[in-house]
C-alpha cells in the first residue's frame, strides 16, 4: 500500500500545524536540501505548452529518494471557476522504485513557494525589512503574506491586483489569521504598492510578457521576489530592471531559469547566481545596502522533493485519519502478476 495525502488530509494538517508552522518547517527542509545541492539529479522541468497554458513534470532524486510533481499553469482558468495552478506529486524509493507517497500538491505548492520565497528573501533582502508590496492577490497570495510575516517580520503589506475582488478576498482571509502587528494597505496601482517597500513580491498570472513592475518603480535597496514569470513568453519585470548596474539576479536552477524566468528576456551572457551558492556561503547575496536583489523564481523540483519527504513524515507523525491506496499490487509471488488479476473482482463480489 502507498501512503496517500488527499485534499482533506492536507487541509487537516494545515489546521493542526497552522499555515505559518508548515511554511517555517518547510523552509528548514528546503534550506537543508539546497545545502546539499550537489547530491541531487537536476534537470529543467519537462513542459508541454498549449495556447492557453502549460502542463509540466518536475523530477529529481538524491540517490535514496525520487520525486516528481505534475503541475499546470492556466491563467485563463479563474474566469471559468477553476484554479490557475493545480498539482500532485509522488515520492518513491530509489532502491526498489516503489512509490511511497501520492500527495495532492496544489496546497503543497503554495506552501513550498511561500517557504522558498521567504528563505530567499532572508538571504538576499536588507536586514530588518518591514514593508512588502504584494502584487497579484490570487491563490498564492495569503501563503506569501503569512510566510513573510512569520519569517521576515513584515508588518505592512501593500496590496494590488487588477481584480479588486481578489484583494477583497485576501484582506478577508488575512483577517481570520493571527498575524500580530500586520497592517494592510490597499493600493491603486502596482507602482503605488511598490513605493517605499523593502520587498516587492509579484505573483500575477498572465500568459504574456507583462510589465507588472516598470523600471521607475524600483528604489535602491529593494528586494524583488518575482514569482509569476515562470514560462516561456510569461514574465513580469521590465528587462531594464534586470539590466540595472546595481541589480543582482538570483535563480533556483540556472538551466531552467534561462528558459522560464525573467532572464529569458536577456541573452545567455547575462550573469546570474544560483540561490544554493548564497545559502552555502560561497557567493555573497547582497553586496551593499543599495543593491537591488532579484529572486527570479520559477519553482524547482528540489523544493517539491523536500515538501513530499516532509509531508510523508509529518503525515505519519500526526494522528487522525491516515489513508493508503492500492497503487501497486502486493503479490505472494512477484513473478505471478497474472493470477492476482482477479483478486479485486473477487473482493468486489464478496
Ligand atoms: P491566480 O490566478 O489565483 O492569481 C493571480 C492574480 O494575478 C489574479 O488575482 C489576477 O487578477 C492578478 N493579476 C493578473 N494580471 C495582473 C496585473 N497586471 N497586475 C496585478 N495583478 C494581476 O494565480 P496564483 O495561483 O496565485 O499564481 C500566480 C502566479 O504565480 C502564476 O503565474 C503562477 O504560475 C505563479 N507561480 C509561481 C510559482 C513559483 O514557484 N515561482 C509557484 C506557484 C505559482
Amino acid at each position: 500500500m502507498v501512503d496517500y495525502i488527499g485534499v482533506a488530509r492536507i487541509q487537516a494538517l494545515m489546521d493542526r500545524v497552522g499555515v505559518a508552522g508548515l511554511i517555517t518547517g518547510l523552509a528548514k527542509e528546503i534550506e537543508a536540501d539546497f545545502l546539499r545541492w550537489g547530491e541531487f539529479e537536476k534537470s529543467a522541468r519537462h513542459a508541454i505548452h498549449s495556447a492557453v497554458g502549460v502542463i509540466e513534470l518536475m523530477p529529481t532524486a538524491d540517490g535514496k529518494l525520487y520525486s516528481f510533481k505534475y503541475v499546470n499553469g492556466h491563467p485563463k482558468n479563474t474566469a471559468e471557476g477553476l484554479l490557475t495552478v493545480t498539482a500532485f506529486g509522488v515520492l518513491a524509493d530509489v532502491n526498489t522504485g516503489y512509490p511511497l507517497l501520492l500527495s495532492e500538491m496544489t496546497y503543497a505548492t503554495a506552501l513550498r513557494t511561500a517557504a522558498t520565497s521567504a528563505l530567499a528573501a532572508r538571504a538576499l533582502a536588507r536586514p530588518a525589512c518591514t514593508r512588502m508590496a504584494l502584487i497579484g492577490n490570487g491563490a498564492q497570495s495569503e501563503f506569501q503574506a503569512i510566510a513573510f510575516h512569520a519569517m521576515l517580520g513584515i508588518r505592512e503589506l501593500r496590496l494590488f491586483d487588477t481584480d479588486p475582488r481578489a484583494t477583497d478576498k485576501l484582506v478577508r482571509n488575512l483577517a481570520t489569521q493571527r498575524l500580530p502587528g500586520l497592517r494592510l494597505v490597499r493600493c491603486a496601482s502596482a507602482a503605488e504598492a511598490a513605493r517605499g517597500a523593502d520587498i516587492v513580491t509579484t505573483v500575477t498570472a498572465d500568459k504574456r510578457n507583462a510589465v507588472i513592475l516598470a523600471p521607475d518603480s524600483i528604489e535602491p535597496g529593494m528586494h524583488l521576489n518575482a514569482l509569476g514569470g515562470d514560462c516561456p513568453g510569461k514574465t513580469e519585470l521590465h528587462a531594464d530592471i534586470l539590466r540595472r548596474p546595481d541589480a543582482r539576479v538570483f535563480v533556483e536552477f540556472e538551466p531552467q531559469a534561462r528558459i522560464e524566468g525573467e532572464i529569458q528576456q536577456l541573452g545567455s551572457a547575462f550573469t546570474v547566481t544560483e540561490l544554493s551558492e548564497v545559502l552555502a556561503g560561497r557567493v555573497r547575496g547582497r553586496v551593499s545596502r543599495e543593491d537591488v536583489t532579484v529572486f527570479d523564481s520559477v519553482g524547482f523540483a528540489l523544493e517539491d522533493f523536500s515538501t513530499l519527504r516532509w509531508l510523508h513524515r509529518l503525515n505519519r507523525e500526526q494522528g487522525g485519519a491516515r489513508s493508503e491506496i492500492d497503487l501497486v499490487p502486493d503479490l505472494a509471488d512477484p513473478k505471478d502478476l497474472f493470477s492476482s488479476r482477479s483478486a479485486g473482482a473477487e473482493r468486489a463480489r464478496a
